[in-house]
């Protein structure tokens, strides 16, 4: 009965190798090998997938989506990778020559391992006439790409996602339909809180700088009065400044929305002349320092948009850095 369990017993063996695999990192004991294309994607990712993936991201958080110049070390990635998971749409025109370096059946459109997250995602801006137009700038094409600032729109996203790697590993099916069903809950909860927080904002008009934020404007009922740039992808010139500015007094409208990826300067600028104020907020998972996950960053950027309309209302000079729970 109690019999030692000196160095070389085979229960000791097991033991130590059972406490070496649990303190290794993760992809020692992952299973499914993903790279997405953005931060975002890879937490909603690791949320679906836990220690059966390895997940990679090929941008980082503050990057422009649209504007990503691959670097050699995307395609050693991608050689490795079961599943490939992007944003589709024309999101992302970096990915196309990309897939083409990496030499990867599976992951080329329509392969098994070619994982388009707006399936399933009600978009908007979607050209109403005519098919395709770039009369409105050189991206967005087929709708706004900018559906992961929706929320709800990370539960389309986690089943996309939970789909795909069952397909990879259906042992583990239940798993990741059990955690992409935990994700809808939290989320659903998230967003009914966020939304009563966002209240004393209701319906008030915002200026962006991007056209990256319609997604969240309408899940949180504000309003968007005009953009920074004339068209997606296009930067603004002196004269469509003066009018914005010139717009926003016109309607009292102070605050300029700016991504980490747009011209701080220029939004600046157009803030200085309206007499408004910018605000930063996360575009991404990671964007902003604090933004590590898909909740984390709904919780930013309504408490950021919150302490800016109180700033700018005089209301608050030093605002808190988290909204009281009502
Ligand atoms: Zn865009």
């Amino acid at each position: 009965m109690s019999r030692d369990m000196n160095e070389s017993s085979p229960c000791r063996r097991m033991l130590t190798i059972a406490v070496v695999a649990a303190i290794m990192p993760s992809f020692a004991l992952a299973e499914v090998r993903v790279v997405t294309t953005n931060p975002t994607l890879a937490d909603l990712t690791r949320q679906i997938g836990g220690e059966q993936v390895h997940v990679e991201s090929l941008m980082r958080g503050p990057e422009n989506p649209h504007n990503v110049i691959p670097k050699p070390s995307f395609v050693m990635k991608l050689r490795k990778a079961d599943l490939f998971v992007h944003l589709g749409l024309d999101a992302e025109p970096w990915v196309p020559n990309l897939l083409r370096s990496a030499r990867q059946a599976r992951l080329l459109s329509g392969g098994t391992g070619n994982i388009d997250t707006s399936t399933g995602i009600v978009l908007l801006e979607v050209p109403s006439q005519g098919g395709l137009t770039r009369a409105l700038g050189d991206i967005h094409v087929y709708g706004n790409t900018h559906y992961v600032l929706d929320p709800l729109n990370g539960i389309v996203i986690g089943q996309t996602i939970a789909r795909a790697l069952t397909r990879v590993e259906p042992r583990h099916a239940s798993l990741f339909d059990e955690r992409a069903r935990e994700l809808e809950r939290g989320l659903r909860e998230l967003t009914e809180k966020l939304t009563q927080a966002m209240e004393p904002l209701a319906e008030a008009r915002v200026v962006t700088y991007h056209r990256t934020w319609p997604y969240f404007l309408k899940r949180f009922k504000l309003q968007k009065l005009d953009e920074v740039e004339p068209k997606p992808g296009i930067a603004p010139g002196p004269r469509h400044i003066a009018q914005l500015a010139e717009e926003m007094k016109r309607s009292g409208v102070g605050l300029v929305i700016v991504e980490t990826f747009s011209n701080q300067r220029t939004a600046q600028r157009v803030a200085d002349l309206s007499k408004g104020r910018t605000v930063l907020l996360a575009q991404e998972v990671n964007a902003v320092p604090g933004v590590e996950t898909f909740q984390a960053l709904f919780q930013y950027n309504t408490e950021a948009l919150l302490a800016a309309n109180r700033e700018l209302n005089g209301t608050s000079t030093n605002p808190p850095a988290t909204e009281p729970t009502r």
